[in-house]
């Protein structure tokens, strides 16, 4: 059942068990596994089924720290969510991204990557992808790996005559929970702004905020001021540790052997390190991905390496004629570690039409962040050399450790941490089954809830850990 407002879904007393708040990627999917259980379940989604200005503008906030994309415009507020606009690239989080280690602080989450695998056929259906190819040990150090480009589902457009049709999931458009009521041990109520006005409250047994990995943080925020920390009794650890995928275009590459970086169908190859080279370095998870470069590039190139790099040029002066095959832009995606002081806070003057404080974003890069860029790449340039692969030359920037360009992507547009995953309600906000430590109803779905970001994009992922959830919330139910 699909309800264009708040007040054509009170006409139809629906009584819902549980209630979803967002129908982006992560809500959907745990309504789609509902669905299958029957279980009467009510979903709000702030926006309606196409992109409005009026809605978008519940977005607008201030980022502060690193230069960041506008809120507004690296999320959108529709049925469907950011998924009416990513790029569909899916890959899922590594055993080892669980696992916590010495080299970064706050690592280690309360799950591993098994807990999620009986779900990967789901998550691979739902995102209309095949099972991941194994990995191909390329050097020493760094493996190919299969990162898929999928159809990027519109989850709104897929999912929705699944939804239209269910007798059992009622989906409210135009409809925002702006506040959840609790009570220090659960979630008695949720109140509404459907249409531009007050829509009263509702309540359900079982709550799950999967508003987005921004808009989750803001609305437990926003919702514990308002309940004198009843929403999230530990709160210390809330919209903290926020979390992106910086990205950047750091060299170029001569390469020898395309063939043994296992490119994809158009011509991107995505390279990892092992976890011995990353323990050794003690950086963060990252990936390297080669781009053939277009020939205007490639000539650009030449010219630029024989000004500045003569022992690379003779080598290619020797391997041209011989072995040499193609050149490429050499990109650079890594882990963001978790840091306490990256987060999501409310304003404290500005707000939107429903009277929530908007949000102020507070990010920056570190150290850490610094050293994974240069000493990835070294590794990457000295193995690939090594390999007699080719040869790679590391952007002045990163070398000489300036400023970072922000003429380049900067991240991925990918928001993840502000509730996080652990076992420690002082430094996390969910348990393993994605359930806010102390609250016995109240569940979050989406990337908010991973500990750490791993190299990789996080859709696939927070799929697989909604439908974890979803099968979870079902069992419970059924219990
Ligand atoms: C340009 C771009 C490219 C991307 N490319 C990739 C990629 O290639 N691979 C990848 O893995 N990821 C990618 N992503 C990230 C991906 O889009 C997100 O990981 C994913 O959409 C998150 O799903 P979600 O359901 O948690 O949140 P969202 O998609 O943000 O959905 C949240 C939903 O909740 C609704 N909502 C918000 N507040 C409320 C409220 N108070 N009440 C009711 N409803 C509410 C919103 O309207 C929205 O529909 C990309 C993102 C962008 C912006």
């Amino acid at each position: 059942m699909i309800f264009q407002d708040m007040a054509a879904y009170r006409a139809a007393n629906f009584a819902p068990r549980v209630a979803i708040i967002g129908g982006g990627p992560a809500g959907i999917t745990v309504a789609h596994k509902l669905h299958r259980s029957g279980i009467p379940t009510v979903l709000f989604e702030a926006g309606g089924e196409e992109y409005t200005e009026e809605s978008q503008d519940f977005y607008k906030g201030k980022t502060f720290g690193d230069t960041y994309f506008d809120l507004d415009v690296t999320r959108l507020r529709f049925l469907g969510g950011s998924s009416n606009h990513w790029a569909g690239w899916c890959r899922i989080l590594e055993s080892y991204d669980f696992e916590a280690k010495s080299y970064i602080p706050h690592s280690g989450w309360p799950i591993g990557r098994a807990d999620l695998e009986p779900f990967f056929a789901e998550v691979y259906d739902i995102l209309g992808i095949q099972a991941f190819e194994p990995d191909h040990p390329v050097t020493d150090s760094f493996r190919a790996m299969q990162m898929i480009k999928s159809d990027h589902v519109h989850f709104g457009e897929k999912f929705r005559d699944e939804l239209a049709r269910s007798g059992s999931i009622a989906v409210v458009l135009n409809t925002e929970v702006s506040e959840l009521v609790g009570n220090g041990r659960s979630v008695t109520s949720a109140k509404l702004w459907s249409r531009g006005a007050d829509a009263g409250e509702m309540t359900a047994s079982h709550f799950v905020v999967a508003t987005g990995g921004l808009e989750n943080s803001r609305l437990l925020l926003w919702s514990n001021e308002r309940s004198n920390g009843g929403v999230v009794p530990n709160a210390g650890a809330l919209g903290r540790y926020w979390m992106e995928h910086p990205m950047y275009w750091a060299g170029n590459a001569f390469i020898t052997n395309r063939d043994a970086l296992k490119p994809d169908a158009d011509g991107d190859a995505f390279l990892i390190p092992s976890v011995e080279a990353m323990a050794k370095l003690g950086v963060p998870n990252f990936h390297i991905q080669l781009e053939t470069m277009p020939y205007f590039g490639a000539k650009k190139f030449m010219a630029d390496i024989a000004c500045r790099a003569p022992e690379i040029t003779e080598w290619v002066s020797k391997t041209l004629g011989s072995h040499l095959q193609c050149t490429a832009r050499v990109h650079i995606d890594w882990e963001q570690p978790p840091v306490e002081s990256n987060r999501v806070a409310l304003s404290a003057t500005d707000r939107d039409a429903s009277g929530v404080p908007r949000i102020e974003l507070h990010w920056r890069k570190g150290e850490l962040d610094r050293k994974v860029l240069l000493e990835g790449m070294r590794l990457f340039g000295e193995e690939f050399a090594r390999k007699d692969l080719g040869r790679l030359r590391i952007s002045d920037w990163v070398r000489n450790g300036d400023d970072y360009p922000d003429d380049m992507e900067i991240a991925g547009n990918h928001h993840m941490g502000g509730t996080r995953m652990g076992s420690d309600p002082a430094t996390s906000v969910v348990d393993g089954d994605c359930k806010v430590h102390g609250m016995a109803n109240l569940y979050c779905a989406g990337s908010s809830v991973f500990a750490t970001a791993g190299q990789c994009t996080p859709t696939t992922t927070l799929t697989a850990i909604a439908v974890r959830l979803g099968d979870h919330l079902a069992r419970t139910m059924a219990s």
